[in-house]
């Protein structure tokens, strides 16, 4: 490489990144060397993984074939995973790559936008059991690769299934499997929903909630207000010492922010995740931004969704450039309320914004709408 190039290095292929392999699409400097590092060559979008679980989409359609994508931004994909990062000697540690991938990576520019994570040693400790007998929603491709094992035994007899978790994702998720298997498995399948605390979907304003329990009671879907405290197999174990037969746990309860940014030396909230500026920069190593669910506003804390994310996009790929070119950043001004579309299933869906919301099927075809928008807005030629 000759002198003057730089090293932009993206990680992950999140909402914020495809949004700047398009722009650097349309133009990238040639003064600039950019490399992805992700594990997987597809970014699976997990606004349509409830419409997958419930066999409107086939994998496929939810998700963005990443190499075409990398090839037209003049890019380089290096499949593995971020394992550590020095901020100081600016180096990021691969793992999980090939034989070819270099252990190191090195950068000028960094860019993060790894997602959520569910860290298996710290589920492990809350409840025992949780990483041998459930079903992880996290990292959502080794769900997606699950889940058709799952549909191939509720094919065969009854289960019953426990979700554990009432967020959105979880809420979604037990919707989609419900209709799955009503519609394809055998009959006598039970569903139950633990919730981990007082509310099913906390966040959301009381009328969204109310009719979040007014679709399960309409499913028949139970729900428990319980804690799950650790599993065994074909049981799930409860606060109040009950035990729920299960033969399908799956926990869907809060991500984390990953390990490997404890010890890089950048600045990090107390839950663990990047904190980052108006400019979407680190409020410690100016060469270094981020995005999405890995980092955290430190003038504007903001909930984490894929919302956020996706909104981020265009700004961090104006400051990415800027940054290389030593140009003034751009701020942006994360949105103060979003457009949340909960699905129920795939015939019916509750729209909220701020403390308004409505229902109806016509709600579900707006997600599905926006949703296959999304695929198509990434998705380039093979
Ligand atoms: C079932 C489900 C449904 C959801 N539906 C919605 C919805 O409708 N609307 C909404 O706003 N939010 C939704 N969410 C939340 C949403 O998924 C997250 O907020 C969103 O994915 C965050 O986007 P991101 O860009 O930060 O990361 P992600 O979309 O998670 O992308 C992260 C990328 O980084 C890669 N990666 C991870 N770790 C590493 C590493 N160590 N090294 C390199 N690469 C790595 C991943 O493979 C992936 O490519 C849903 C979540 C779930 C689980």
């Amino acid at each position: 490489m000759h002198h003057g190039i730089k090293k932009l290095l993206l990680l992950g292929a999140g909402h914020a990144h495809v949004h700047v392999l398009a722009s650097l699409a349309q133009h990238r400097p040639a003064d600039l060397d950019v490399t992805v590092l992700s594990p997987y060559p597809h970014q699976t979008y997990s606004g349509m993984t409830p419409g997958f679980v419930a066999g409107r989409y086939t994998a496929e359609e939810s998700r963005i074939a990443l190499e075409p994508l990398v090839k037209a931004a003049g890019a380089r994909w290096v499949q593995g995973r971020c394992v550590g990062l020095d901020a100081e000697h600016r180096t990021v540690s691969v793992a999980g790559g090939g034989p070819d991938t270099a252990p190191l990576l090195h950068y000028d520019v960094l860019s993060v936008d790894t997602g959520a994570t569910m860290d298996r040693a710290r589920l492990e400790a809350e409840m025992p059991g949780a990483t041998t007998h459930a079903l992880n929603v996290r990292p959502i491709e080794g769900f997606v690769h699950l889940w058709p094992h799952v549909l191939e035994m509720a094919r065969d007899r009854a289960v019953s299934l426990a979700m554990v978790g009432a967020g959105a994702a979880g809420v979604e998720l037990l919707f989609a499997a419900e209709q799955a298997i009503r519609e394809q498995g055998r009959p006598g399948s039970r569903f139950t929903l633990i919730t981990g605390g007082p509310e099913v979907v906390p966040n959301y304003p009381e009328g969204v909630r109310e009719r979040v329990l007014r679709q399960l009671k309409r499913r028949g879907i139970t729900v428990l207000r319980e804690a799950c405290t650790g599993f065994d197999a074909g049981q799930v174990k409860l606060a109040s010492g009950a035990t729920l037969a299960c033969d399908v746990p799956i926990l869907a309860i809060g991500t984390h922010a990953p390990a490997w940014l404890q010890g890089s030396g950048l600045a990090l909230s107390e839950q663990g995740h990047m904190l980052v500026n108006a400019f979407q920069q680190s409020t410690s190593h100016p060469q270094v931004f981020a995005a999405g669910d890995v980092a955290t506003r430190a003038d504007a804390p903001h909930p984490k969704s894929g919302v956020y994310a996706v909104r981020a996009g265009p700004a961090l790929a104006v400051n990415l450039l800027a940054a290389h070119e030593g140009k003034a950043l751009q701020a942006h001004e994360p949105p103060s309320r979003t457009l949340n579309l909960l699905s129920c299933g795939t015939r019916h869906a509750i729209a909220s914004y701020g403390p308004w919301y409505l229902e109806g099927s016509w709600a579900w075809v707006w997600k599905d709408r926006i949703d296959r928008g999304f695929i198509r807005r990434y998705t380039r030629p093979a």
